[in-house]
């Protein structure tokens, strides 16, 4: 077992972009840290990977994918948590810190899509450092940042994980709950979001490494995936 809420609001600075906390990001405080439209603000029940996700074979290769290693990510379940991605600063061995949410009802395959998305913000991380640099690059533009890492996610789908079901994304996004695709809000549209999946799920590779999918997605595929919001 691991205590984590203290260690959690030691990244209260960190990388808070998914579900609810994507509101948070631009002013992220100990509380912002927390919120989530369907999760409560202290998740209970915390424990170093508890369903060891780490084992999952579409997760090893979604981590493979993006280039770093299964000990670079601490994962930690909680009850009632948000999905989240966070630096994790100030804590020697790994670099980064998944949060993800224990529910007992699910088979814990439906965790391998809001994963893979979480991945992929570990790859933005990798590649800009901090938050803030990744808000820099992206003229603090969530969307840019969220719809980057969907992106990710398709690709890591189709050529990684090699899993042909499309659709598996958006249902097991909502079966995980923090990612609420009946609403719009601050991290785009469900309809922008399974766009920007999609663009990176039927996107020619051609080995290319995804950092340079990523700043390619960034021009003219982003603004169409974005576009989707507004059909
Ligand atoms: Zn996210």
């Amino acid at each position: 077992m691991l205590r984590v809420p203290r260690v959690l609001k030691s990244t209260a600075l960190g990388l808070a972009l998914s579900g609810g906390t994507l509101v948070c990001a631009a002013t992220p405080t100990i509380d912002c840290l927390y919120a989530a439209d369907t999760a409560n603000n202290n998740p209970t029940g915390c424990a170093s990977d508890p369903e060891d996700v780490v084992d999952i074979p579409a997760v090893a290769a979604a981590i493979a994918a993006v280039g770093v290693k299964p000990s670079d990510i601490q994962f930690v379940g909680c009850h009632d948590a948000a999905f989240l991605t966070v630096p994790n600063l100030g804590h020697s061995g790994s670099r980064y810190r998944i949060v993800y949410p224990v529910d007992g009802n699910l088979p814990k395959t439906t965790l391998v899509a809001p994963l893979t998305h979480e991945i992929g913000h570990v790859l933005q991380l990798s590649l800009y450092g901090s938050r803030e640099q990744l808000l820099q690059r992206y003229h603090g533009s969530i969307d840019r940042i969220e719809l980057g890492a969907d992106f990710i996610a398709g690709i890591i789908f189709r050529n990684f994980q090699h899993n042909d079901n499309i659709r598996e994304f958006q249902n097991d996004l909502r079966l995980a709950g923090s990612y609420d695709l009946a609403s719009a809000n601050s991290h785009g549209t469900p309809e922008a979001r399974i766009a920007a999946f999609r663009t990176g799920f039927f996107y020619d590779l051609r080995g290319q490494s995804l950092a340079t999918a990523h700043d390619d997605f960034q021009g003219e595929l982003y603004s169409i995936a974005a576009a989707a919001e507004h059909p």
